[in-house]
Formats: structure tokens, C-alpha cells, sequence
């Protein structure tokens, strides 16, 4: 059993709170992605869950056990840094069995345990060497295969992927996504990069200011965000917001995403505008419409549609897929369903 009980967690620094009354369940062998932007309170989080951070009220269990007043050490949770110090006077073996030696495990079983972790990691011809020789990913797979060498429940994670570069990072994305399914672990991943959380999470949990705002899978988040900051944070481009009156009646926000807009070029029932810029991006053509209103719409299309800029167009929003928000509260007020 690992699934993990947060219940009214604040933690505060001065009097400002850093994680404020947050409660979240994470599932047994779920992978739980904490997004927001820096500063929202999602490393505090992760810290407080593993015990190096004391929580000011509230509770965590593992397990179905309360963990609150527990040493670190005594969690059995196993957590991956952003700078994942690698120790440069050890050969990668040693890196990998640091966990294991701590906790005095016999030397056949460090063995055992180190030489599987490599495996998973496909860092093996890497062991008898120092990091000083290894590639940027691959001292990113020394720190993981450290991690769950230990054979830890929860396996949390801080950014771990952060320091590489954008095609490695890809790659890792994908390889460390298959390995914590293949483990079975309980994972809580802490990120700020959108994408990597829409890909990796079985669910997402979006803070701001110490709160979470919605936690839900990755499609719900994307289509049917509970806040209007969920939605401008999550997508590239950010949803679209537009100020009309709401299917409810009344003044309200519609929130659309760029590829849910048909565009017509012929007068339509819809929002009228001028096209502005257009945006080629190979897979898709990324227009920017200014509105009459002032307001301005991106919208994506098939990439062989060309409109000059300047051109008037008529964009239909697929009144399905509107999500609606209180324009003064960012909140929902009813969907396009
Ligand atoms: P980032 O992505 O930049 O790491 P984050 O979402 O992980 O940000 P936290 O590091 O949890 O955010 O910080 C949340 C808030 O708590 C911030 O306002 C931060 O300045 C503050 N904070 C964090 N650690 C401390 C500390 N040790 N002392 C005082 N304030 C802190």
C-alpha cells in the first residue's frame, strides 16, 4: 500500500503561507504531476511529504499511515533533486548503491539491486566509471537508478529533467514515463513545464499561490479547465478568453482553444476580426486575429490554409468545446456542453 493522504497541509514561512490548507490523494502506483508557475508552493509540498519541511497543521498519511511526525528516513520515500549531485570522487556503482550502503544492506544485495537498477536505466558499461565521464542524461539516469535502487513505495521527484536540453529531455520524458509503470511506484512529479505534465501525469494537480486550482487527467485539465488560470497556464497557445454573453445570460468569459475555431472567410454567425499575424509552424498554421472588440484570438488550422494578413475573417467557436468563466472571478460558470 502506498497511496499517499494529504488533508489541510499548510506550511508557512513568516506569515505567509507556502502550500495553504491544500488536501490531495494520490493513488497507489499514480503518477501525480504538481504544475504551476515558481513560487506556487510545489517544492514545499514535495518537501513537506517527505518530511523535510514541518508542516504548520494538517496530516499525511502513506500508506493509511499518518507519516506527519516521521523522520524522513522512516517514510520509505525515495526522492530525485533538480541538481542531481552526482558524487564525483565515487565510481557510478557506488553513486547508485549510496542508499543502499546507508541503509547497511548486505553487499550481494547492493549488488543485485544496483546491477538491476543500471539495467532499467541502460547505464550498465557506465558503472566502474566516475560521472566526470558520463553525458548529461546519462548522470540523469545515475540519480534516478539511485532513487529506486532503494526499492522505496513513493518515488518523488523535483524537476528532474530541468537541467537537459530540449531533445534529451524529450527522450527522458518518455523513458522515465514507461519505467515508473514498469516499477510500480506511487510518483509525485513537481514541474513548471506544461507539456511535460500533459504527457507524463496520469492526473495533474495546477497550483497557484500555495493552492490547488483543479487536479484532474491530463484531457480534462486541457479541455475543461476549473479556472481561467489553469486554463491560460496549460496549451501552447494558451486558451483563448473572449468577453460575451455567456449561455447562462449575462456577461461572461469564453474560453476556446486555437485548434477549436473554424475560420470562414465569407461573412458567418461568430466573432468577426482581421487577421494579423500568421505563424507556420509545420505541422500547423498558427493565425492571430484581432477581434472588432480589440480583442485578439489565435487559432490553428490545417498547414496548407494561407489568409493574408489583413484579410476579415469569421471565426465559429465549436460551441462544445466553449468553456465558460466568471469574467471578474476567473471561475466556471457553465460549459458549452
Ligand atoms: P520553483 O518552481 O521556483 O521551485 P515552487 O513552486 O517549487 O517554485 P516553492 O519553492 O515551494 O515554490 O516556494 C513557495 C513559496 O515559499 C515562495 O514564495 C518561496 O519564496 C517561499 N519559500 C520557499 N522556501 C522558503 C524558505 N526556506 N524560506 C522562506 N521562504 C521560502
Amino acid at each position: 500500500m502506498s497511496s499517499i493522504d494529504i488533508s489541510n497541509v499548510t506550511k508557512r514561512y513568516g506569515s505567509k503561507p507556502a502550500v495553504d490548507n491544500v488536501s490531495l490523494t494520490i493513488n497507489e502506483h499514480e503518477f501525480m504531476v504538481l504544475l504551476g508557475p515558481s513560487g506556487c508552493g510545489k517544492t514545499t509540498l514535495l518537501r513537506s511529504i517527505v518530511g523535510l519541511e514541518t508542516i504548520d497543521s494538517g496530516r499525511i498519511s502513506i500508506g493509511g499511515r499518518d507519516v506527519t511526525s516521521l523522520a524522513p528516513r522512516k517514510r520509505n520515500i525515495s526522492m530525485v533533486f533538480q541538481s542531481y549531485a552526482v558524487f564525483p570522487h565515487m565510481t557510478v556503482f557506488e553513486n547508485i548503491a549510496f542508499g543502499l550502503r546507508n541503509q547497511k544492506v548486505p553487499d550481494a544485495k547492493v549488488k543485485r539491486r544496483v546491477g538491476e537498477a543500471a539495467e532499467l536505466l541502460h547505464i550498465t558499461e557506465l558503472l566502474e566509471r566516475r560521472p566526470a565521464a558520463a553525458s548529461g542524461g546519462q548522470r540523469q539516469r545515475i540519480a534516478v537508478a539511485r532513487a529506486i535502487a532503494v526499492s522505496a513505495d513513493v518515488l518523488l521527484m523535483d524537476e528532474p529533467l530541468s537541467n537537459l536540453d530540449a531533445l534529451l529531455r524529450m527522450e527522458m520524458r518518455a523513458e522515465l514515463k514507461r519505467l515508473m509503470k514498469e516499477l510500480r511506484v506511487t510518483v509525485v512529479y513537481v514541474t513548471h513545464d506544461q507539456i511535460e505534465a500533459l504527457s507524463m501525469g496520469d492526473r495533474i494537480a495546477v497550483m497557484k499561490d500555495g493552492q490547488i486550482l483543479q487536479c484532474a487527467q491530463p484531457l480534462e485539465v486541457y479541455d475543461r479547465p476549473a479556472d481561467k488560470f489553469v486554463g491560460s497556464f496549460i496549451g501552447n497557445p494558451p486558451m483563448n478568453f473572449v468577453n460575451a454573453t455567456s449561455p447562462v445570460g449575462g456577461p461572461g468569459l469564453m474560453g476556446i482553444r486555437a485548434e477549436n475555431i473554424t475560420v470562414h472567410t465569407t461573412p458567418h454567425d461568430g466573432l468577426v476580426g482581421e487577421v494579423s499575424v500568421l505563424e507556420p509552424l509545420g505541422s500547423q498554421n498558427l493565425f492571430t486575429v484581432r477581434l472588432l472588440s480589440g480583442e485578439t484570438v489565435k487559432l490553428s488550422t490545417r498547414p496548407d490554409l494561407y489568409l493574408e494578413a489583413g484579410s476579415q475573417v469569421w471565426l465559429e467557436p465549436i460551441a462544445a468545446k466553449t468553456v465558460w468563466f466568471d469574467p471578474a472571478s476567473g471561475k466556471p460558470i457553465g460549459t458549452g456542453r
